[in-house]
């Protein structure tokens, strides 16, 4: 009996501040992102704990760092006001 199984990944886009980069040190719009593993077993969806992953992707130079979860929400907080 085949075991229908399904790994998808969404990236989310959150927000776009603006802010200077470590690595290339330009001021530039950042891309605060998202990304979700989801995994289907047969059709049925399953959360997997630490399966949701914060990013901090520069424009400029296309540096991407992983962001706690609190700062990522900070940033998110700060671009709405
Ligand atoms: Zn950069």
């Amino acid at each position: 009996m085949p075991i229908l199984l399904r790994v998808d990944r969404a990236l989310q886009l959150l927000a776009e501040p603006m802010d200077t980069c470590e690595r290339c040190g330009g001021y530039a719009k950042h891309q605060v992102l998202v990304s979700v593993h989801k995994i289907r077993l047969f059709f049925v969806p399953i959360n997997l704990v630490g399966s949701t992953i914060y990013l901090d992707r520069c424009t400029r130079c296309s540096r991407v760092n992983m962001l706690p979860k609190a700062q990522a929400e900070s940033v998110l907080a700060h671009s709405l006001t």
